[in-house]
């Protein structure tokens, strides 16, 4: 056998493109000792899970082919997915799951002496998001992928993602999350697809023979976007989708003259302007910054993203554009990528000489906007001379854009100037600005809130005018999120237990998930769920022992908040009942106290001064009952570093109750709420977001509910005296007198002042003081249902039973239906 011959066997091209368990081991050794040049397990596993991963990839780039290929074998309807977030997690574990992979690998790891879990323990998370928005995004291309549905994500290849969180002394900590720095083996850079971005310079026009005004942006300082291919498998069905990820790069020309002058290690540094655009995340959450290297980002995405499609239209198509619309949806993540209304209609008109008026119906057939959020900090805002100077020919056009549109207003409202006003895309003010959301609803075909309160919050408030203006626009998508890595992957306990009873396919459809709740008065079926649960507690309490050096105790409570810290979301008065408990523990009054181990975790915006505070009141109080032994029998509390999708994994299936205590009307959705119904947890919750439709799904007397009504909201806020409130309920007074005595910051006196003055204050957005007490009544119930093992189980599974909604694959087959109208894709994989 010549080496040729060897190298096509070791490859296997002789089987075709089958690669499959039989030689997974093959592979496995053949990436650890020749890709790697390895022959040892280190500790870390590191190189092991190396080689697995490229094991792994192998068969997923196998399938991506058959994939693409089908797509080009006729022309399909396609949607990119542009978002600047993408929050995944690890890959491993998903990919072995949805390639139906599990045995064979642990098969495989066993002559490396290694488990599975250890191997995947060595893969860092891909935090490439602030928290819930960037989650949608990674659970949409899972079932994206599992349904069939021919949707490409896109998305920034930050070097460094979300900030890793450590506690020091009770306070937040960032640094930095170099998670690329020992490789990132699911990627394949695909440099000969880079595209060119343009900022700054300025616009020229001219005419040509024919008379026919032009522009050219001219004079500007370019930079590369290099694209990198993740690949996406669904669920047991051979598709594996691209999640395409940007990487900036300078041209190879960059500031030629500096060079030409002799400075050639000045041009050479000046390379890092150019790389700095995609080095970070943002690591704001529901509110902008104004940044202008953020504008930069959003510009540099969508400009990418676009190029990337119009340039593979062109070479199948050619410069005809008439069925684009027919084949091409863009689904914006929120107002991020918005610019997209602004960059297709320079691209058509600018590169391919199309009229406005072709690419104005081009663009308004292609677009559409999901909103994510009605908190005003939240809404972005460019001001005007930044865009003029970074993107001079975009904001021409979204000037051109704008008087068109407020023609069509002052036809539909004659002689109201003050509606125009209210509705321009330009905010007047000593510094005009740019109104993102405004620009999306105008140039989109599709508006959507992402629950049902929150899309009916938008057309009746924020967005009111605008369905005045054209109602057919707006529509409901209530959010979801992925069975397989929420239920499969990160609880396969209670998968094989469900699995049992009901078989395996509520996994790819999971309104079948109902058929549990058969079992759920059924004694064994509760044991045994009992059991798994137990289970899955042992594993947080390792957990938080390890990472917060607290003992927690399988046998009380699991009493769980996780996600952003923010105020809407009200940690704070959660924190108040804890402190509440421990007033009762210290007087005495323990009599029908269940005992709780209570678990917060989350990340400040590093700027965010107040949700950084509240992270150090939770530290300390955390820190005052864990060192009191009367507390010990019934009270716990620990903040766990660092929440992220993989603690989150361990996180979910251990909660016996999900914290969803946001103010009314402030959380669009929540997605965390869903993870921990799946899971069997029971919610303590406010009517606002998807816990409205959550509870609808479960019945009422499974699901604890407390707090103001978004239609009373008005009326509260009119009179709303927190002071009297404190001074007519003895909890909330002893409460907030316990703080104010300095009980949990003997050594650094007032340093809680701002969070007591916030919640004294009459303009508290947040509500807490009037909650608090309907907060306690409703945790009291908690307790005592708790008590009763037997029924607190049959909520459990009541719970899960009722979650069938709450998939992703539901709200998926809403968008491809409604939004996106496309057929499925057939894979070609293994056809040969
Ligand atoms: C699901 C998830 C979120 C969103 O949680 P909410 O409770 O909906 O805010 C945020 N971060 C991570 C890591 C998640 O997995």
């Amino acid at each position: 056998m010549d080496s040729k011959q060897e190298v096509c066997k070791v490859v296997g091209w002789q089987e075709g493109p089958l690669i499959d368990e039989n030689t997974l081991q093959d592979d496995l050794t053949r990436h650890f000792y020749y890709t790697l040049g390895r022959d040892r397990v280190g500790e870390s596993h590191l190189y092991l899970y190396n080689a697995l991963a490229l094991t792994i990839r192998d068969r997923l780039v196998a399938r991506c082919r058959a994939t693409r290929q089908s797509l080009l074998a006729k022309p399909t309807r396609q949607v990119a997915y542009l978002s600047l977030e993408f929050l995944m997690g690890r890959a491993l574990g998903n990919a072995v799951l949805n390639l139906d992979l599990d045995k064979s690998v642990k098969n495989a790891l066993e002559q490396y002496c290694s488990r599975f879990e250890e191997v995947a323990q060595a893969e860092h998370d891909a935090g490439l998001g602030n928290g819930g928005l960037g989650r949608l995004a990674a659970c949409f291309l899972d079932s994206c992928a599992s349904l069939a549905l021919p949707v490409t994500g896109y998305g920034i290849r930050y070097e460094y993602g979300m900030f890793n969180q450590s506690i020091e002394k009770g306070h937040q900590v960032e640094h930095p999350d170099n998670w690329l720095r020992e490789g990132h083996p699911w990627e394949i850079a695909a440099p000969e697809h880079s595209r060119r971005i343009k900022f700054f310079g300025s616009v020229e026009v001219y005419q040509d023979k024919k008379g026919k005004k032009h522009h050219q942006w001219v004079d500007t300082h370019d930079v590369l976007a290099v694209p990198y291919d993740v690949p996406i498998p669904g669920y047991k069905n051979d598709v594996v989708n691209t999640l395409r990820l940007w990487k900036s790069e300078a041209t190879d020309e960059f500031d030629l003259d500096e060079f030409n002058a002799g400075s050639y290690t000045e041009a050479v540094a000046r390379k890092n302007l150019a790389e700095q655009i995609t080095m970070v995340l943002y690591p704001n959450d529901a509110s902008e910054n104004g940044k202008e290297l953020r504008l930069r980002q959003q510009y540099f995405l969508t400009s990418a993203s676009l190029q990337d499609i119009l340039f593979d239209w062109v070479a199948r198509f050619g410069e005809d554009f008439t069925d684009f619309a027919k084949f091409n949806v863009f689904q914006l993540n929120d107002t991020h990528p918005s610019i997209a209304v602004a960059e297709l209609m320079r691209l058509l008109m600018d590169d391919y000489e199309q009229d406005w008026q072709v690419a104005w119906l081009i663009t308004t057939q292609t677009m559409a906007y999901t909103n994510h959020t009605l908190l005003p900090e939240a809404l972005e805002k460019w001001s005007v001379p930044l865009f003029e100077n970074l993107l001079p020919r975009l904001l021409e056009i979204i000037y051109e854009i704008n008087a068109r549109f407020l023609v069509e207003v002052a036809c539909k409202w004659p002689g109201n100037v003050e509606k125009q006003r209210n509705m321009s895309l330009i905010e007047e003010g000593d510094v005009p600005q740019v109104r993102m959301a405004y620009l999306a609803i105008v140039g989109s075909f599709s508006v959507n809130g992402v629950a049902a309160l929150h899309t009916q919050l938008l057309t009746q408030g924020l967005f009111n005018d605008f369905y005045q203006l054209w109602p057919h626009k707006f529509n409901n998508k209530t959010n979801g999120v992925t069975p397989r890595r929420w239920l499969s992957h990160c609880n396969p306990k209670l998968a094989d237990l469900i699995s049992q009873k009901i078989g395996r396919d509520w996994v790819f459809d999971f309104a079948k998930i109902s058929k549990i709740r058969r079992f759920y008065d059924d004694k064994k079926f509760q044991q045994q769920w009992q059991a798994v649960k137990n289970c899955n507690k042992q594993k947080l309490v390792d957990l938080v022992k390890r990472d917060c050096g607290i003992e927690f105790d399988i046998n009380m409570m699991f009493d769980v908040q996780v996600k952003r810290i923010h105020e809407y979301k009200r940690q704070l008065l959660n924190v108040l009942h804890v402190i509440h408990l421990y007033e009762r523990i210290r007087t005495g009054d323990t009599k029908n106290l269940t005992p709780r181990c209570v678990l917060f975790g989350g990340k400040a915006a590093p700027g965010y001064f107040i949700a950084k505070l509240i992270i150090k009141l939770i530290n300390n109080v955390a820190q005052t009952i864990n060192a009191d032994p009367l507390a010990k029998p019934y009270l716990r509390v620990a903040f766990l570093p660092n929440y992220n999708v993989t603690a989150m994994e361990t996180i979910c299936p251990a909660t016996d109750l999900s914290e969803q205590i946001s103010t009314t009307g402030k959380e669009a959705s929540g997605t965390g709420n869903m993870k921990f119904m799946m899971n069997g947890a029971i919610t303590i919750g406010t009517l606002d977001g998807a816990n409205i439709e959550i509870k609808e799904a479960v019945g009422d007397d499974n699901f604890f509910l407390f707090g103001a009504k978004s239609e009373q909201l008005d009326d509260i806020r009119a009179h709303y005296d927190p002071l009297c409130i404190i001074e007519n309920n003895k909890e909330l007074k002893d409460v907030i007198s316990l703080i104010e005595s300095g009980h949990f910051n003997l050594f650094e006196p007032g340093l809680f002042q701002p969070l007591l003055d916030s919640i004294k204050c009459q303009n508290d957005e947040w509500l807490i003081a009037y909650d608090f007490e309907s907060y306690i009544k409703a945790q009291n119930r908690v307790s005592l249902a708790y008590h009763d093992q037997t029924h607190w189980t049959r909520l459990s599974i009541l719970n899960t039973a009722a979650s069938g909604a709450f998939s992703s694959d539901r709200t998926i087959t809403e968008y491809s239906q409604d939004i996106w109208q496309l057929t499925q894709n057939e894979s070609t994989y293994g056809e040969v």
